[in-house]
Parts: C-alpha cells; structure tokens; sequence
C-alpha cells in the first residue's frame, strides 16, 4: 500500500502514520546498556545506604544543592531527593531554584531543559552520563529541519523527549501531562490550514489524533513522526488483557506512550470497558489519580519505577504492573553512588550551547505557560 520504506523517526501525515502503527519497527537505534547491580536496591546493604544518603545529604547543605529525581529512578535515590517528580514537574522545580547546583538523576534530555533554564551562578550535573533516551534518539533533527523547509508555515510540538537541537527547531514543548493542552494552544493559535508536526512519540501522537478529532477538527493537518519509547511501547494490549483477567476489579490506568494506548482508547470509545475502569493518564498524574479513584487496585500500565512514589502517595493500595519488564535501563544508569561521587567531585556537568538554549528556551517556556 505504501509504496516506500517507512522508518523509525520518519515523519508521516498523522493518518499514514496511524495506518501504519503496528508495522514500522520502532525499536531503539541506540545501545540499550545493562542495568547497573547498584540500582536494585535490593544489592546494596542498609550500612551502604546509609553512608550514600547521609553523604548526599552532607554534600546537598554544603554545596547549597537541589537533587530533582524522576519517578523512574532507583527508589533509593527518590528518598532522598528534594523533588521527585515527571519530566515538567522538574523543569518546574529547577527554573524556579536558586540554588547553586542542580543536580539531577534523570536523562540527558532532562538535564539540557536544566541547562538551558538555569541562572548564570548555576551548575547543572548528571549523575551518570550514559543515561539516555530511545525516544529522544529517534528524533533526529535533520528530519525535523527537512519538514521545516517543505512546510515553511507549519507548528512543530515537540515532546520534551527530545534533544535540545530538537528543541531549538520547536515553537512548542510539551510533556505527557500537558500534550492535550499544548496540541489545542497551537490550534486556536493558528490558522486552520496550517501544518502541525507532533514529533517524536507516535502513540501519543495517536492520542492528540484523537484529541483533535473530538474537538471537531480534521486530521489533514496534522503530521506525526514514527518514533518511541522502547520500554513504553513494549506495554501491549496482551499485557493490559492479562492483568484485567487477573484483577477483574482493579482500574487500569495507562500512560499514553505505551504500546497499548490505541487498542485501550478503542475499548473505551466502543463501550467494551467503561471509563471509570481504564484512564490515561501522564506519569504524575498517576500519583494523583490513584488518591482520588475508589478501587483498592490498580493495574499500572508505565515504567514500574513509577510505583514507588505512587505507593508512597497511597501506601493501602494494591499496584499492579502491566509489565514487570517495563523498566528503563537509562534511568536505571542514575545510582546512589554515582549520585554522591558527582556531587562530591562537580563531575558530570551539562552544558548546552549558548545559541541552541536561548532558542530552545522559547517552546519550552511556553510549556511552563501552559498547564
Ligand atoms: S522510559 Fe522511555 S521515554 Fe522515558 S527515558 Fe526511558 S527510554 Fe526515554
């Protein structure tokens, strides 16, 4: 039917792409790296423990330093964190901080959102500087410049999943929390034949589709890039159908990146399963959702490190993971003890180029703006 070869990040008319969901490969084009021993904290002794989070503690008064730790890193490192919390929810945090080092156990792409914010007087460090994204890697920047040139008028939306050169071609960012949000910003924003650009990850392009279409506006607009998060999309309906067999009460909840959201979407727009049982939710808005809903479990369709701060926010709830695999070796590189040798030495620090943040800074604030 298509009469070319269609890769990982390319770009396609977003009903193309949507047809050709389940037949492109969107595995990772980078290096998945084992997960280091050090982040099961089930490897590391109670004595080791406590010396890494008294150290970190130590150095965080010391060196007047802020630790923002995402929901997918080890949970060692969630504990002592000044913050924990999603991709938007830390580059909150980090804009409005004063303090002198922000050091972040997240991924790269996080920590250049840091380093584009940050104050003059400001460091940003990594703890570890292999963690990266499969997402953010399949959205390649020449691709993005190309559609640019073709569509001289059209929007690009970029996922926050995606390097600073991606950003720098952007004229909005979002996150999974504020994607629906962003995508009808940039519609009543602009003229109804202009060509919108969601890029990179096409299962939650598939759900701002769906957003449009609800909001009575046609799908010829809008483009969408054949990219994704190898851990999320991983997640299929088979995961979702099992623990449902399993747990007949439970909700399901689903972040909208999984490899799972057309078929749950459907199953809700066709009555099969009703609202109340199946949300979508962003990775924080999961850890408030479980405090609100009145079932006692909860199927959690997302990396499982996100089970930790959920659990925390409602301890008596039963979570269940859709997929125990669902782990992200990335955010796995982020160690208790790779966290307290950065901030003990100032190792790994992030720095962006100063043209690339000052353009960068434009969609991402607008992605501050609007929530
Ligand atoms: S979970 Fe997926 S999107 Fe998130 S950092 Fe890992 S590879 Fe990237």
């Amino acid at each position: 039917m298509f009469d070319r070869v269609v890769e990982a990040g390319d770009i396609l008319p977003a009903t193309e792409a949507i047809e050709m969901m389940d037949q492109v490969d969107l595995g990772p084009t980078i290096d998945i790296p084992e997960i280091p021993a050090g982040a099961d904290p089930a490897n590391i002794t109670g004595e080791e423990r406590r010396f890494l989070q008294g150290e970190i503690r130590r150095l965080k008064a010391e060196r007047n330093a802020l630790v923002l730790a995402h929901n997918y890193v080890p949970a060692d490192i969630q504990d002592v964190a000044d913050a924990v919390g999603d991709s938007l929810y830390l580059a909150q945090r980090g804009a409005d901080s004063d303090a002198d080092v922000l050091a972040e156990p997240s991924v790269l792409f996080m920590n250049q959102i840091l380093a584009a914010m940050k104050k003059p007087h400001q460091k940003v460090l990594a703890p570890h500087l292999g963690a990266l994204c499969s997402l953010a890697a399949h959205a390649d920047v020449e691709k993005v410049r190309a559609w640019k040139e073709e569509h001289p008028d059209g929007l690009v939306i970029s996922y926050v999943n995606t390097y600073i050169e991606v950003k720098a071609e952007s004229d909005y960012c979002c996150a999974s929390a504020n994607a629906g949000k962003v995508l009808l910003h940039a519609l009543e924003h602009s003229r109804p034949e202009q060509p919108i650009l969601f890029l990179p990850d096409l299962f939650l392009g598939f759900y701002a589709a769906r957003l449009m279409e609800r909001r009575g506006q046609p799908l010829g607009r809008l483009w969408l890039m054949m990219g994704a998060c190898h851990v999320h999309e991983r997640i299929r309906p088979a995961h979702v159908e099992e623990q449902r067999r399993l747990h007949p009460g439970a909700l399901t909840v689903v972040h909208p990146e999984c490899g799972c959201t057309s078929a749950c979407m459907r199953q809700v727009r066709e009555g099969v399963v009703p609202e109340t049982m199946l949300q979508f939710r962003s990775t924080q808005g999961m850890v408030a959702l479980i405090k609100e809903v009145p079932q006692k479990e909860v199927i959690v369709a997302t990396e499982v490190g996100n089970l930790h701060p959920m659990h925390k926010a409602v301890p008596e709830k039963t979570l269940i993971p859709a997929s125990r695999e669902a782990l992200c070796a990335y955010m796995k590189q982020n160690t208790l003890a790779n966290l307290y040798l950065s901030l003990r030495d100032m190792v790994h620090e992030i720095t962006v180029d100063p043209e690339l943040a000052r353009r960068a800074r434009i969609p991402i604030e607008r992605m501050l703006r609007i929530l």
